[in-house]
């Protein structure tokens, strides 16, 4: 048996409420949905984290996402959407097979991301983007 929860619900062993489907992705309901409308876009393939994803497949992925995104925009008429996406146990990530969340926001409801915002100098800034370049 397949330990990971999302590729049984690939396979159909675990009940899920499909929005799209096609050869390479799969988009189902949040089981616990932050907001009402709030779906998963995965690979069928399993991915861990964002790092194992090759560029045509995070494409693709980004194009279903885009498409359903606004297909959600239109049918639940939200006030604004949210993509988030979580990688490994620091980045808050709790099913290790990769997914892009779609949080369609309402005014007033109560999903928010809290940030610490710092000011950091320009060298630093520079810093880090050179730091970022060096390894692409
Ligand atoms: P993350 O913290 O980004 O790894 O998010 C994992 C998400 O998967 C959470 O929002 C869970 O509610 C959702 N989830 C876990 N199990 C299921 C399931 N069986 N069906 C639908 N969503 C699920
Ligand atoms: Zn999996």
């Amino acid at each position: 048996m397949n330990a990971c929860i999302f590729c049984r619900i690939v396979s159909g062993e675990v009940p899920s409420s499909k929005v799209f489907e096609d050869d390479h992705v799969v988009a189902f309901m949040d089981i616990a949905a932050v907001t009402e409308g709030h779906f998963l876009v995965i690979p069928r393939k399993h991915v861990e984290t964002l790092y194992g994803l090759d560029s045509i497949l995070a494409g693709h992925l980004m194009a279903v996402t885009t498409r359903l995104a606004k297909a959600a925009k239109q049918a639940l008429q939200c006030d604004g959407m949210n993509l988030y996406q979580a990688n490994e146990d620091a980045g808050g990530q709790e099913v290790p097979h990769l997914h892009l969340h779609v949080i369609p926001r309402y005014k007033g409801d109560s999903f928010g991301i809290k940030y610490n915002p710092t000011k950091p100098p320009r060298e630093k800034l520079e810093e880090s983007a050179a730091r970022i370049r060096g390894a692409l």
